[in-house]
């Protein structure tokens, strides 16, 4: 199934289904029938496939029955109700996925007293749409979480916070203050793009919390961990250990041409570091970008990618290349090309139409201005 059909504008098929599209929720617990995978479902089998034998194992031990009698879930399930069986552990998760080019996520998950929502979108057009998906869902929001400042994750916070006023938006002090000063000026670059209906004035937190805190909301302990100066300045990871959820922002993304446009290449590879050693409990993530996958897989291969685009920028900006430091649209172009056989068909995350190109050019000034011996041996 190529990209396109997960950021269709639409929420994403469930986990849970094996008929037609028409759930608008999945649960890192239930499994159902197989869907012949392609594409970024062969994600979605393998994680099927985990729970699936969990869910069978954990059956039988308590019916004291054959692994074959556990009994599936139905297809017919309505969005978000909450499940009788392995309730300990299973998070109900909702995901709308705004179109391509430079589709986000935002997701919602249900705590005991209400829906908790992961970050808000880009757009205010994306996010009246899954504002009419989440009133589906029959539950309020009662709190909204944002997991970095970038425009296309705090945009549409203004209209959840107008339909639902009681829920506080959280942020991290580092986010929260990113969001206040936006110096790289993402925010008018964004609302400058044609067709942008990015907000004028944007919906600050009002609940800030410290690095490292643990939250308790809507009867829900979430943890939360910063990792600097990676995809972007500040970033906020929540974890919800009872389900062994990961949500990364972009930290993480599943089968997308991410932004380096920051410059953190290496900051990126060592905070990866930092959360598959963090999270090596964590089963499912559900990234800022693309599919819900295996949280181990994704940060490996958000690390490849990421050592791969490094791999071919690095002999462009060697003192012996042909204009040394400095990189020709010649040899940009050839690391765009050699990074698009490489990684074909990775929709770009953002909705900046130049967007590989300022990837090239940040990462090129970022080597180009570092000693290599001075770098962590991950980034050599
Ligand atoms: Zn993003």
């Amino acid at each position: 199934m190529p990209a396109a059909d997960v950021a269709d504008g639409t929420v994403d098929r469930p986990l849970t289904a094996g008929g037609p599209a028409t759930g608008r929720a999945h649960s890192a617990r239930n499994a159902e029938t197989p869907r012949r995978p392609c594409g970024p479902d062969r994600d979605l089998e393998r994680i099927e496939r985990v729970k699936k034998q969990a869910i069978a194992v954990f059956a039988a031990i308590l019916a004291g029955t054959p692994l074959t009698a556990a009994r599936p879930a139905t297809a017919t399930e309505p969005a978000l109700a909450p499940s009788k069986a392995h309730a300990e552990a299973e998070l109900r998760v909702g995901r709308f996925a705004s179109r391509n080019p430079g589709s986000v996520n935002t997701y919602w998950i249900q705590a005991p007293e209400g829906l908790i929502l992961i970050d808000t979108l880009r757009t205010l057009t994306d996010a009246r749409q899954a504002l009419a998906r989440i009133r589906d869902a029959g539950q309020p929001v009662v709190a909204v979480l944002l997991t970095h400042a970038h425009p296309d994750h705090v945009g549409g916070a203004g209209i959840f916070h107008r339909a639902f006023p009681q829920a506080p938006i959280y942020a991290s002090e580092a986010s929260a203050r990113a969001m206040r000063e936006d110096r790289r000026g993402l925010y008018e670059l964004t609302r400058s793009l044609p067709g942008s209906d990015f907000p004028q004035k944007l919906t600050y937190p009002d609940k800030v919390f410290r690095a490292g805190a643990t939250l308790t909301i809507a009867g829900m302990t979430v943890r939360t961990a910063e990792f600097p100066g990676a995809e972007s300045d500040a970033a906020t990871v929540y974890y919800e250990p009872r389900s062994r959820s990961l949500f990364p922002g972009d930290l993480l993304g599943n089968r997308v041409t991410p932004a380096l446009v920051e410059g953190h290449s290496c900051g990126w590879l060592i905070q990866l570091g930092r959360l598959r050693t963090s999270y090596r409990a964590a089963e499912v993530a559900y990234p800022g970008h693309g599919a819900p996958a295996l949280a181990l897989d994704l940060i490996a291969r958000q690390q490849a990618y990421i050592k791969h685009f490094r791999h071919l920028v690095k002999p462009v900006v060697r003192t012996n290349s042909p204009a040394g430091r400095r990189v020709t649209r010649t040899e940009r172009r050839a690391v765009i090309a050699a990074m698009e056989r490489a990684y074909p068909g990775h929709p770009r995350v953002a909705s900046l139409p130049t967007l590989m190109e300022e990837n090239v050019k940040a990462v090129a000034a970022e080597m180009a201005s570092a000693r290599p011996a001075d770098l962590p041996r991950i980034c050599r």
